[in-house]
């Protein structure tokens, strides 16, 4: 398969860098390993108040479209690259793809698969989080008990369309391309490494990615303990960011989507919302206007919590000293939020060792000849960050194709 640019990953960077290289003609083949395109921009939730809070996640579903259906765009999802070399001027890559277990020509989302699944709890099948995207249903080989022990095929026995077939081989190829985008983007930083704050040891303590799936799902924050909607919720700014020694950097956009989170919590919910943070990194277009609206409907604590446990009722309480010197307090909440920051996608030293590129900083990828990087691949910045900043990489890959014509 030839094409003249190979961008790995269908984040919103991904997507963004494809449209702007495809509509001045290039033939573009994605390569992502979901089996959905959107990374994480598709999981978030809009933080509207009475108005618009800018929080970006509005800016993927236009594009979206646009990249699902334009005609100079080969998208090969549930897809790895296995190697990719240096050829001459070129570059040569081998790409794997999974094979789709339920059949998206076949499948006409009946839904009685969901039905029979015993591990639909576990996300052995999983929908897309936008609607428009095919397949609209998905096995996860990692969760699916079939692939455990060959246990469970009730859903393909259910299945009235004969769509789910267990048995589809993997299959390889190689493509050919003149210039590549890496947009693999990031990992969340795991919000809580020192077992400190309670992740997954508490309930009712979640990360920020869970409360923004939440409030993607239904609008609406409740505690994962018995489903009440919280009144007390506390938020923790640079969760797993700005260690000593992992991740020893500002992740730069937690302190705005975890404000937004908070102000919508309050003007939505009528929560009240507490949010622990070391220092706050300007955010939106009117950073000033932006942090007085938050100053006046949420308590902000310059202090970060040194222990949590379980209260009462399913309560989470925090210890945190607000002063030195002084003893710590114990604040009790119905929920509390862990904003976690974003890390370096685990695939960059490959990458880097493949294409004999220069390490970036703190992990995240630097650019070489012919190979470009679009987006969260560079380092952390927000969604509107990442469109602009792959826009900006299309245009160095348009550049560079011109000069080697
Ligand atoms: C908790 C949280 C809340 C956030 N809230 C906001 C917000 O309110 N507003 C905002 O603007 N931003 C927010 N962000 C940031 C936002 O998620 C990112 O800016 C955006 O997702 C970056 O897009 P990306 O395409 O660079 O990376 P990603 O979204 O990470 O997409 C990368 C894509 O590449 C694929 N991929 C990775 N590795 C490979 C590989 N080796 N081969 C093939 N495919 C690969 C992935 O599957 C994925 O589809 C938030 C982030 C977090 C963690």
């Amino acid at each position: 398969m030839d094409c003249s640019v190979l961008v790995i990953g269908a984040g919103v960077a991904g997507i963004s860098a494809a449209l702007h290289l495809a509509d001045q003609g290039q033939a573009v083949t994605v390569v992502e390993r979901d089996d959905f395109v959107g990374g994480h921009a598709v999981r978030l939730g809009c933080k509207a108040v009475d108005d618009c809070q800018r929080c970006n996640a509005c800016l993927l579903p236009d594009r979206l479209h646009r990249f699902l259906n334009h005609p100079g765009i080969s998208l090969l999802t549930r897809s790895q690259v296995l190697a990719i070399t240096r050829a001459g001027r070129s570059f040569q890559a081998r790409v794997q793809q999974r094979p789709a277990i339920i059949d998206p020509e076949r499948c006409d989302d009946c839904g009685l698969c969901l039905e029979q699944c015993p591990a639909v709890e576990d996300g052995a099948l999983r929908r897309p989080a936008w609607a428009e995207q095919r397949p609209t249903l998905a096995v996860d080989p990692a969760a699916c008990l079939h692939f455990q022990d060959g246990r469970s095929s009730l859903c393909q026995e259910a299945c009235p369309t004969q769509a789910i077939d267990f048995g589809r081989p993997d299959r390889e190829m190689e493509i050919a391309a003149r210039a590549v985008v890496l947009a693999g983007g990031f990992t969340p930083a795991p919000p809580d490494e020192k077992d400190r704050l309670g992740h997954g040891r508490v309930p009712n303590v979640i990360a920020a990615l869970e409360l923004e799936e939440m409030l993607r799902r239904s609008g609406r924050a409740t505690r994962p303990s018995d489903g009440r909607e919280p009144q007390r919720v506390a938020f923790v700014q640079c969760a797993g960011s700005r260690q000593r020694l992992s991740r020893n950097y500002c992740s730069r956009i937690c302190c705005g989507y975890g404000l937004r989170l908070a102000r919508g919590l309050t003007q939505r919910q009528g929560a009240r919302a507490t949010v622990f943070y070391m220092d706050l990194q300007s955010s939106g277009r009117d950073p000033d206007q932006f942090l007085a609206e938050a100053k006046r409907e949420l308590e902000l604590i310059r202090a970060m919590p040194g222990d949590v446990g379980p209260g009462p009722a399913d309560t989470v309480w925090v210890e945190y000293q607000a002063r030195s010197g002084q003893p710590p307090q114990r604040r009790e909440f119905d929920l509390l939020v862990l904003n976690q920051g974003l890390a370096p996608n685990p695939d960059n030293p490959t990458f880097t060792e493949w294409l004999d590129l220069l390490p970036g900083q703190h992990g995240f990828l630097a650019e070489g000849p012919g190979v470009f990087v679009a987006g969260t691949a560079a380092g952390p910045m927000d969604v509107a960050e990442s469109v602009l900043h792959a826009g900006r990489a299309a245009q160095a890959v348009m550049e560079f194709l011109e000069d080697k014509a």
